[in-house]
């Protein structure tokens, strides 16, 4: 039997944004249901090591932080929302001090601030290399505090969509299989991002962009998904993230052959270029044979010219990671590094005030999104390190605000037992399917092809043949097997549930990516290697029609005070 619950607001995600949404609601006296398949604490944005972007410095300003962001968006970026964006900054910031985060401080006890890839100044505030946790630790108690009820290790697996209009979401118990149906005036989706779609990538095994396919399968846009961006600094060999803190700190980059190479790509910036740049620089250095490692296929970054104090201070856990994973310790030499699936700018469209757009022109009723799930746009092509935990923090906040001015006018709209029927029928299929494939192999192929094809260099013919093994991958999805048949915590079902998801969203990036015939920002076409603004300043939507077949539109972007020029670092 299925259990009904009725909120006011359910939040489905309980990292930076669900919990800062939360906060805002459960203090303004909503009745608030935060659900998430991991326990809050878990969510990825803990692992958010580097900062969070503000202009406090005395010669920083407002603006100059628009300018970088916009430049770093290599102009794709929505002008009204960054300029939102970095207006807030500050006083984000100063939310997060006063509700409890304790940054690290400078000199005369001021918030510190230390410099990152593509900003013209220093100006991302930090609590060690431990940012995201000190963030969420702090949004969590509050909201806590403030009496959110959080469903924790609930799963949710469908969004109940009628007549342009969100009522609630089906989820089941991971404990015990038991379905249940979060009846709301408002849902919100916070699910974060989906870099678990590459073999090589910095995420949490939970980043599977389960939010992504569901919101798709019901025949709404997403919105520039061909943007995936590769971080330079991944482990060599498994992509856990060293953080961009380690070339803000001053690393530098050395190849096989001891050439310091970003000279070659950015002779002002150097390791200090945007992320684009530098992961593409790297790439290009390991696929021309001078790489190093076992493989070949890393490049050293070097800190060993750093006081000692700065690593163990401002990087204690970055040398931890490289010790623990690669047995390379950053005091004593260089450590084995490359480009890593990291970020994506693309997701569920929505609008300044966080309503999921169901076109460019049209709201869904009762539904929003915040933090990287969602695509609002202010990172546009590329993300400038920093601005992420930033833009989670800040329009998870200002999702709920506008959720408590909405709900004035939104009703709850009864659901009915009978919305479960596809989460009941896709749980009932994975566990009795008794076909040939294990979600283990279907998932490497998946993670290696779209590394491979879909990866940090995409064209045509690699994009072309990667859509044929995703729709192959389609196919062999229906003869999937598990062996837990159980109910209790049945992990394997999840993750085929997960897996179903992965494969759909990566669909979007693939197709996204065919019909952009230029490079951009993390989007880079070796066929089509220049940026083409006269057909490509546009966002993308892709979406699924009544015959499952895709619909491509193109937006405009919104453009203000800074005019499309070429980047250069
Ligand atoms: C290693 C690493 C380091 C980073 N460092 C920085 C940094 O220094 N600065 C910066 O600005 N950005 C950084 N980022 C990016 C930034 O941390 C994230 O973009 C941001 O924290 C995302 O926050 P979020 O609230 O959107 O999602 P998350 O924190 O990922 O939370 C997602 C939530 O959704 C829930 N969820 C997902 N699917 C379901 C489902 N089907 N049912 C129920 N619950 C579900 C999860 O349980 C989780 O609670 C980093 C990212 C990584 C991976």
């Amino acid at each position: 039997m299925v259990q009904i619950l009725r909120y006011d607001v359910v939040i489905v995600g309980a990292g930076l944004a669900g919990l800062a949404a939360a906060k805002e609601l459960t203090t303004a006296g909503k009745k608030t249901a935060l659900i998430t398949k991991l326990h809050p604490l878990r969510s990825h944005s803990g692992a958010a090591q580097g900062g969070i972007n503000a202009a406090l410095g005395a010669d920083d300003s407002t603006e100059l932080h628009e300018f970088d962001t916009v430049k770093g968006s290599d102009y794709l970026a929505d002008q009204d929302c960054v300029e939102f964006m970095c207006s807030r900054a500050p006083q984000t910031v100063r939310w997060a001090e006063k509700m409890g985060a304790v940054f690290s401080r400078d000199e005369k006890g001021d918030i510190a601030i230390r410099p990152f890839g593509g900003q013209s100044k220093p100006r991302a505030c930090y609590a060690k290399d431990r940012t995201g946790l000190t963030l969420l630790q702090t949004v969590y108690e509050q909201a806590h505090r403030a009496g959110v009820e959080v469903f924790d290790e609930y799963y949710v697996a469908d969004l109940i969509y009628k007549d342009n209009k969100v009522s609630g979401v089906a989820a089941y118990n991971i404990k015990d299989t038991q379905p249940y149906l979060f009846n709301a005036k408002a849902v919100m989706f916070a699910t974060g991002g989906y870099g678990r779609a590459y073999k090589i990538n910095s995420n949490a095994h939970a980043n599977t962009g389960d939010a992504l396919s569901i919101v798709a399968r019901h025949g709404l846009p997403l919105e520039d998904m061909e943007f995936v961006q590769f971080h330079p600094s991944g482990l060599g060999g498994s992509g856990v993230l060293i953080s961009e803190a380690a070339r803000g700190e001053g690393g530098r980059l050395f190849n096989s052959l001891g050439e310091r190479f970003m000279s070659k790509y950015a002779p002002e910036a150097m390791e200090l270029a945007s992320r684009d740049v530098v992961a593409r620089a790297i790439t290009q250095e390991v696929n021309e044979g001078r790489g190093v490692g076992d493989n070949k296929d890393s490049v050293y970054i070097d800190l060993t010219h750093l006081p000692k104090e700065t690593i163990l201070q401002k990087l204690p856990e970055l040398r931890e990671l490289a010790i623990a994973f690669l047995g390379q310790d950053m005091l004593k030499e260089p450590i084995e590094i490359a480009a890593t699936a990291h970020y994506s700018m693309g997701g569920i469209p929505v609008d300044r005030d966080c309503h999921v757009r169901q076109s460019p022109t049209q709201l869904v009723e009762g539904f929003y999104a915040a933090g990287e799930c969602s695509c609002v746009s202010v990172h546009g092509a590329n993300r400038l390190g920093a601005n992420s935990v930033l833009e989670a923090l800040l329009f998870g906040r200002h999702a709920g605000e506008t959720i408590i001015k909405d709900l004035e006018r939104l009703e709850l709209r009864p659901a009915h037992p009978s919305d479960v029927k596809s989460m009941i029928e896709e749980l009932e299929f994975i566990k009795t399917n008794n076909g040939q494939y294990t979600p283990n192999e279907l998932r490497t192929k998946l993670q290696e092809s779209m590394t491979h094809n879909a990866g940090v260099f995409r064209d045509e013919v690699s994009l072309l043949k990667q859509r044929e093994i995703l729709n192959d991958l389609m196919v062999k999805f229906q003869s999937i097997r598990i062996d837990d048949k159980s109910d209790l915590y049945n992990t394997d079902l999840q993750e085929a549930i997960e897996l179903g998801h992965m494969i759909e969203y990566s669909r979007f990036i693939v197709e996204s990516a065919i019909h952009r015939k230029e490079s951009r920002g993390a989007h880079y076409r070796v066929d089509y290697p220049k940026r083409d603004d006269e057909n490509f300043l546009k966002h993308t939507y892709l979406k699924l029609n009544e015959n499952n077949e895709f619909e491509i539109e193109y937006a405009d972007v919104v453009l203000g005070k800074f005019e499309p020029k070429e980047r250069s670092y």
